[in-house]
């Protein structure tokens, strides 16, 4: 049987680990050639050892998605290897938090935003145009529930997140306007058990550093449906929007959160 992507080829970005692995192995079980793209050497090429244990077709490029000149190669080399990009999945990011504001070093906020902003600019200026030669493609965005909404010690993350949630908007309407057949959307994952919380208190270089944050502890009183996500939960989403199912769907956000930005739940 077709699977849902079947011939597509697809890049993502951050695929060595939590969503962004689940994302390569999703699209390549339902017929996707994957470029799985991340600067983690040790994960990345485990992920496509996986990927192609399972059957499946992928391979692994280094990659910085700040690097102007990172993404000219390896866009390159994708289109050698593989002919053609049907479906960006721009989803490598980091969150750094702090307790005030005014902890935030410049130089913590520039790294954030390099990485969740400029790695997602840099994305769509490489890759629409391989996708323009295919007259059609998806574009996926990995935005955050914190991309809707503020969240106190991560106002730099939601600077960013909310940034990438208009941009997809915005080159949805470009996009649209070249009827170049380029459908594009952002995805807003809530509290999703991945090793990024780990990261979170270790990403800020400066003082005022938080505790480790556990998400399954923090979404059982956060989140409606009462735990955390699984990657494989957005890998859904992201595969929904990368397949033909979703023709009809462009400029819009995806929530996957259990219900967090819809409200607030009391347990008794
Ligand atoms: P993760 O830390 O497990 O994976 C992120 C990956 O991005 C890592 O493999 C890392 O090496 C890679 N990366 C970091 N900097 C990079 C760079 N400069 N160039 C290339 N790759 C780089 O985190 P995750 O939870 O899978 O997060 C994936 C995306 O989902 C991020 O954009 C994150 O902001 C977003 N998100 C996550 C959650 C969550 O709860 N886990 C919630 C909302 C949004």
């Amino acid at each position: 049987m077709a699977g849902q992507v079947q011939g597509k080829v697809a890049l993502v970005t951050g695929g060595a680990s939590g969503i962004g692995a689940a994302v390569s192995e999703l699209l390549a079980r339902e017929g996707a050639s994957v470029a799985v793209t991340d600067v983690d050497d040790l994960n990345g090429p485990e992920v496509v050892a996986r990927i192609k244990k399972a059957g499946g077709e992928a391979s692994f490029w280094h990659q910085d998605v700040t690097s102007e000149q990172g993404w000219i190669d390896v866009v390159a080399d994708v289109m050698k290897r593989y002919g053609r990009l049907d479906v960006l999945v721009s989803n490598a990011g980091i969150g750094i938090s702090v307790p005030s504001i005014t902890l935030m070093s410049l130089e913590d906020w520039r790294r954030q935003t390099a990485i969740n902003l400029d790695g997602v600019f840099l994305s769509v200026k490489h890759c629409l145009p391989a996708m323009r030669k295919i007259g059609g493609g998806s574009v996926i965005m990995m935005s955050s529930l914190a991309g809707l909404r503020g969240a106190a010690g991560l106002s730099g993350y939601c600077a960013t997140k909310g940034g990438v949630r208009l941009f997809a908007k915005a080159i949805a309407m470009e996009c649209a306007t070249f009827g170049d057949g380029i459908r594009v959307n952002s995805v807003h994952p809530g509290i999703i058990d991945t090793p990024i919380w780990g990261k979170i208190p270790t990403e800020a270089s400066g003082a005022g550093q938080n505790a480790p944050i556990d998400p399954e502890e923090r979404a059982k009183m956060a989140t409606p449906l009462g735990r955390a996500g699984e990657a494989v939960e957005i890998a859904q989403g992201v595969l929904y929007l990368a397949s033909d199912a979703s023709r009809y769907v462009t400029g819009t956000e995806l929530v996957i959160d259990g219900g967090m930005n819809a409200g607030g739940v009391v347990r008794r």
